[in-house]
């Protein structure tokens, strides 16, 4: 049986799983974690330890039809800046929350999708954010069409320190750009890419998307060539995910013209090779980075992570979001904002923070967290390290490994130390990943497995 076969047989193409960029997922999240239990944790974070920031900024001057970010349109200035004020007031009440002698890991500035949706926050957008390091190990992660680029901007972020840009692309196709509603030429992105070059940004990202309306080889291998003449330093290969009950605005799209889920695969496999045969290291699921970047070499050092931004090499363990909707992950759990800009703001108002519901991890959490994470970041999990790390013992990781072994048998390698993906099992990883998760059902909510 070939391999394509193997995976079909397998249920590759039939399956609906989570991304796992939080475990357990948001969809699982209960109104157990209040506001108390929010600032419980943060009264925990002691002094000298670093934190990353997300700042969740859900406005867009023209909505993509493809997009599943918890986003909205608009034309007028007014509700950004009355956000912006309660994002500066949630700040402060944070700041006084926190202790003194707090470190800033990162700082991450975007759109990131609904709970049930589409892709890693951020990620989702792909529309030309722009992130900025300073000397003090502050990135900013900003995010706009590259159209909006404008130099005046550019000049900002780069006295603030900018010294990386990411550069939403999705395909250079005109035809499919227009199916997709979100117009955007070469032209435009080579101009943006020169821009963020010319002020010293020597770092490029980029976001590509295979599984898109009317995309056939050809012209995935058309962008990835275009792409390629652009030098990015890390590129994002996301599938699509046609999910319109969760992101309305895809109903835009018919779904006649998207590619099927065994063609996908096959479009993921043409811009794969295209960017290996450049000379770029494929990190996880869906990104590339050139040997000196900071993913390649997180993963060559086992510390590659996999959180609500994607993969990341953010060593930070506590991840604050701010905004609506945010989600924050601490030692002890998740804890989300309420969902709607209204009610957040109110909270904020009121002097209150927004949290309206979240997860407290308990002990099997963690572990099953762990070995998640590393089959998402390294395709294997170190059996030796959970024993270490949670006092697990063999029986216990056999039992959890016994479902993947035996619906999975020809595509994992088991020994006592160690469950490693084949490279013909990878495309699997999401289902095998999911065979851990106790809380999540097959489900015909989430997004395709390839
Ligand atoms: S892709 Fe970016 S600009 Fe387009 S709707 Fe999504 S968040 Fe907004």
């Amino acid at each position: 049986m070939s391999t394509k076969s193997q995976l079909e047989h397998l249920g590759l193409f039939d399956a609906r799983v989570p991304r796992y960029t939080s475990y357990p997922t948001a969809p699982h999240f209960t109104p157990a974690v209040d506001e108390t239990t929010y600032r419980g944790w943060i009264s925990s974070i002691t002094g000298h330890e670093s934190i990353s920031l997300y700042l969740h900024v859900p406005f867009c001057r023209r909505l993509c039809w493809f997009c599943a970010c918890r986003t909205q349109g608009t034309q007028s200035d007014a509700p950004v800046r009355a956000y912006v004020e309660t994002l500066l007031a949630e700040l402060e009440m944070l700041r006084k929350a926190l202790p003194e002698g707090i470190r800033l890991s990162r700082l991450h500035w975007g759109r990131h999708a609904d709970a049930a949706g589409a892709r890693p926050r951020h990620a989702a957008c792909g529309c030309g954010p722009c992130r900025l390091s300073s000397g003090r190990r502050c990135r900013v992660l900003g995010r706009d069409r590259p159209q909006r680029n404008r130099r005046p901007r550019m000049e900002a972020l780069a006295a603030a320190g900018l010294t990386r840009a990411s550069i939403g692309v999705q395909d250079f196709d005109p035809e499919i750009q227009k199916t997709i509603g979100r117009e955007q030429s070469f032209e435009v992105t080579a101009r943006a890419v020169d821009l963020v070059r010319a002020h010293g940004i020597a770092s490029l990202n980029a976001d590509i998307l295979f599984g898109l309306p009317g995309q056939d080889h050809e012209k995935i291998a058309q962008t990835v060539q275009k792409l390629l003449a652009l030098s990015p330093d890390r590129v994002a290969l996301y599938g699509y995910a046609h999910v319109p009950w969760v992101a309305r605005r895809q109903v835009m799209i018919p779904p006649e013209s998207l590619p099927a889920p065994r063609d996908r695969l096959a479009l993921f496999e043409v811009a794969r090779a295209l960017f290996v045969a450049d000379g770029y290291v494929e990190i996880g699921i869906d990104h590339f980075a050139r040997p000196g970047d900071g993913l390649a070499q997180a993963q060559r050092d086992k510390r590659l992570r996999r959180n609500f931004q994607g993969y990341t090499d953010d060593a930070a363990q506590v991840l604050i979001g701010l905004g609506a909707s945010s989600i924050s992950r601490f030692p002890q759990g998740y804890a989300q904002n309420a969902p709607a800009t209204g009610a957040h703001s109110g909270a904020i108002r009121e002097g209150r923070f927004s949290v309206s519901r979240g997860h407290v991890f308990t002990p099997e959490d963690l572990w099953r967290a762990r070995m998640i994470e590393a089959l998402m970041c390294d395709f294997a999990v170190d059996f030796a390290a959970l024993r270490r790390d949670f006092g697990l013992d063999d029986s216990a990781i056999a039992a959890a490994v016994a479902p993947i072994s035996a619906r999975f048998r020809d595509m994992v390698e088991l020994s006592r130390d160690r469950l490693e993906i084949t490279p013909e099992g990878r495309p699997l990883v999401r289902m095998i990943a999911q065979m851990l998760d106790r809380y999540d059902a097959p489900a015909l909510s989430h997004s395709t497995a390839i």
